[in-house]
C-alpha cells in the first residue's frame, strides 16, 4: 500500500497511529541532530521528521540524500508538533518516520514549486507539468474541475441533454478564423474545427431534442489576447419552444447555482439593461455594476457658453469621482496624460474640483461660472470633496474613452472589490453592425439571431438606414464587467435567414453552399428555438476574481498560440504532407 492517508488529512485527534504517506518533497530543512522533509500531495503538506532518537542512522542519511521534488514514501508515527504552524490544516501534527523509500528522484526543478514562485512566464509554460504542481494552480484546476461537475449535475436536472456535436465540420463565419484540417480521403477539400456547435445545436432543436447542453471546446484562430485562448471551452446551451425570458430565467438559475455551490455566495438580483442604456450610461456593453460613478450627459448645460471646444462636438459627457476634488495639479495632469494615450485617444480632459468649502476650481473656469459648474455639479450628483471629470467628442468614441476613465478611476479608488459579484443581463443588442470600412453589414451576434418580433415587417421590407435600427432577442450575461456568456433566439424561418444571409452580403448561392443543410432543416418543421453559451474558462476566472483565463486552463497556449511543453505548432514529414495532398507547401 502506497499510502494509508493523503498529505493533507491527519489532525492532532490521529496522534499516536502508524500512517503511511506519499508524496513529493517540498523542502528538506536539515538542522544537524534533525531533518524536516514537508511532504506535499494535492491535498496538502504534512511534516515528517527525522531524528537521532528515533531515527537509524542509515535512515538519517538517506534522508539528507533527499532533493527538492523527490517521490517518497515515508512510514511512521503521528506526533504533536512542538513548535505547531496554525497556517495549515495538518500544522499541529509531524510524522516521526521509521521508514523512507525514495520512489523516484527528481532533477532540481527549474523554479521553486510555492505558492509565490521565481519562475518567470516561458519557463513555467515549458515546465507546465511543474506549475500544475504550485498550489494555486491546483486549486484553479481543482475549481474547474467541480463548476463542470456542478453544471451538469444541475443541467440534467433541469431536463437537459448532454450532446455531442462533431469537432471536424465545414467553415462557419462567425467572426474569427477558422483553424482548418486537411482531409486525406477528399483531396484538396478541408474540414474546420468549430468555432462554436452553433449549427449542430439549433439542427438539434429541429430533431426535437429539446433541451441541448454540452461543455465543449470550441475553436477560434484570432490574434490572442491575455483572455483569449485559440482553443476554450463553453457551457453550450440550446432549447426549443422558448421566448427570450425563458432563457434567461434558466441561465441566471444555473449562475445562481455555481455560486452558490461552489463559493457559497446567494447573488443579487440580475438586473436587466438594454444595450442602448448601456452604452449611454456606461460607454460600454458589459458595464462593472460593482460601483456607479454612471454617465451624466452635459451638452444642454456646457455647449454654446463661449468654449469652443464643446460647442462643435456631438457630446459632453462627465463622471463624478466622489471624494476626489483634493487631487493636487500632478494628479490632474496624470489623468489627463492617461486618457491621451493612444489606447485611449481623448483629445483632452475637464476637470472640475467642486471643493470641501463649496467653491469651484476647474480647467474651465475661464468660460464657465460658479453657477454654470454647480449646475453641472446638480446634474452630476456631485458634492463638495468631489470631482468631476468631463470628456468631449463624437458620441460613440466619447462614451467608449469615458467607459476606460471610468474603470481607471473605479480601480485607483479600489472600487472593484474582490469577492463582490454584481450580474447583469444586457438585452435588445442591435440586429445588425456597419461597417463604414468594409461598407458592409456584419451580425452583431451572429448570421442565425433573430430580430425582435416587433421588428420582423420592417426587416423583411424596409431600406438601408432602416436595417441600422433593427434590435434584436440577442442578451448577454455579464458579471464584474466580464462578458460570461451571450446568445440569442435563433430565425426558425427560411425567408427570415436567407433575408438576413443577403443583408450580411451573402449571395444566394453562398448562402446554399454555406448553409443550405441548416435552410433545408428550417423547412421541415423547425421548431421555436433559442440558446446561449457561457464561456467557462472566463466564469472559472471571474469567480475566483482572476483576470487570467490561462490560469484555469491545464495546458495553455502562449500569446503566439504555442504550447511549450509540446512545443506546437511543428512542421510535419514530407510524406505526411504527400499524403494530404499539400506536398506544394512543403517548408524546407
Ligand atoms: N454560438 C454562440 C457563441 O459562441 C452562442 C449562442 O448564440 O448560443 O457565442
Amino acid at each position: 500500500m502506497y499510502r494509508t492517508h493523503t498529505c493533507g488529512a491527519l489532525r492532532i485527534s490521529d496522534v499516536g497511529q502508524e500512517v503511511v504517506l506519499s508524496g513529493w518533497a517540498q523542502t528538506v530543512r536539515d538542522k544537524g541532530y534533525m531533518l524536516f522533509i514537508d511532504l506535499r500531495d494535492r491535498y496538502g503538506v504534512t511534516q515528517l521528521l527525522f531524528n537521532e532518537d528515533i531515527s537509524s542512522p542509515e535512515l538519517l542519511e538517506q534522508a539528507r540524500s533527499v532533493g527538492r521534488e523527490f517521490v517518497l514514501q515515508a512510514k511512521g508515527k503521528v506526533a504533536e508538533r512542538a513548535s505547531k504552524n496554525d497556517k495549515i490544516p495538518t500544522g499541529e501534527v509531524e510524522i516521526e518516520v521509521t521508514e523512507l523509500t525514495i520512489l523516484n528522484a527528481s532533477s532540481v526543478p527549474p523554479f521553486t514549486i510555492d505558492d509565490d514562485t521565481d519562475g518567470g512566464d516561458d519557463l513555467r509554460m515549458k515546465y507546465r507539468y511543474l506549475d500544475l504542481r504550485r498550489r494555486p494552480v491546483q486549486e484553479n484546476i481543482m475549481f474547474r474541475s467541480r463548476l463542470g461537475i456542478e453544471t451538469r449535475k444541475h443541467l440534467a436536472d433541469e431536463g437537459f441533454l448532454e450532446i455531442e456535436t462533431p469537432f471536424l465540420i465545414k467553415s462557419t463565419p462567425e467572426g474569427a478564423r477558422d483553424f482548418v484540417v486537411p482531409s486525406r480521403m477528399n483531396p484538396g477539400q478541408f474540414y474546420a474545427l468549430p468555432q462554436s456547435p452553433q449549427t449542430f445545436k439549433q439542427i438539434l432543436m429541429v430533431s426535437g431534442f429539446d433541451k441541448y447542453f454540452q461543455i465543449v471546446k470550441c475553436f477560434r484562430d484570432e490574434d490572442l489576447r491575455a483572455d483569449r485562448q485559440p482553443e476554450f471551452t463553453q457551457i453550450d446551451c440550446e432549447m426549443a419552444f422558448v421566448t427570450q425570458e425563458d432563457i434567461l430565467n434558466t441561465f441566471e438559475g444555473l449562475t445562481r447555482h455555481l455560486f452558490k455551490a461552489l463559493k457559497g455566495i446567494d447573488l443579487p438580483a440580475f438586473p436587466r439593461m438594454t444595450y442602448d442604456d448601456a452604452m449611454r450610461r456606461f460607454g460600454s456593453d458589459k458595464p462593472d455594476l460593482r460601483f456607479g460613478m454612471e454617465f451624466t450627459e452635459l451638452n444642454e448645460l456646457a455647449q454654446h457658453k463661449g468654449f469652443k471646444v464643446f460647442d462643435s462636438v456631438e457630446l459632453v459627457v462627465g463622471i463624478n469621482a466622489t471624494g476626489c476634488a483634493a487631487y493636487t495639479r500632478k494628479q490632474v495632469d496624470e489623468l489627463t496624460q492617461w486618457v491621451q494615450r493612444p489606447q485611449i485617444g481623448a483629445k483632452g480632459l475637464v476637470y472640475v474640483k467642486y471643493n470641501e468649502d463649496g467653491t469651484f476650481k476647474s480647467s474651465v473656469d475661464k468660460f464657465f461660472n460658479t453657477e454654470d459648474l454647480k449646475g453641472w455639479a446638480d446634474k452630476m450628483g456631485a458634492q463638495p470633496g468631489d470631482l468631476m471629470l468631463v470628456l468631449a467628442g463624437e458620441a460613440d468614441k466619447t462614451r467608449k474613452q469615458l467607459n476606460e476613465l471610468r474603470l481607471e478611476m473605479g480601480r485607483r479608488l479600489g472600487l472593484m472589490k474582490p469577492g463582490d459579484f454584481k450580474p447583469l443581463w444586457v438585452v435588445d443588442f442591435p440586429l445588425l453592425e456597419w461597417d463604414e470600412e468594409t461598407e458592409r453589414f456584419y451580425a452583431m451576434h451572429h448570421p442565425f439571431t433573430s430580430p425582435k418580433k416587433e421588428d420582423v415587417a420592417r426587416m423583411l421590407s424596409g431600406g438601408h438606414e432602416t436595417m441600422k435600427s433593427l434590435r434584436a432577442d440577442a442578451y448577454d450575461l455579464v458579471i464584474n464587467g466580464s462578458e460570461i456568456g451571450g446568445g440569442s433566439i435563433r430565425i426558425h424561418d427560411r425567408k427570415l435567414q436567407e433575408k438576413n444571409f443577403k443583408l450580411l452580403g451573402f449571395t444566394d448561392e453562398e448562402a446554399e453552399a454555406q448553409f443550405g443543410f441548416l435552410m433545408g432543416a428550417f423547412e421541415y418543421g423547425a421548431p421555436p428555438h433559442g440558446g446561449i453559451a457561457f464561456g467557462f474558462d472566463r466564469l472559472c476566472a471571474v469567480m475566483n476574481g482572476q483576470s487570467s483565463i490561462r490560469d484555469f486552463i491545464a495546458f495553455p497556449k502562449n500569446n503566439m498560440g504555442r504550447d511549450m511543453m509540446i512545443d506546437a505548432p511543428a512542421p510535419v514529414h514530407p510524406e505526411q504532407l504527400d499524403e494530404l495532398h499539400l506536398a506544394q507547401t512543403k517548408i524546407d
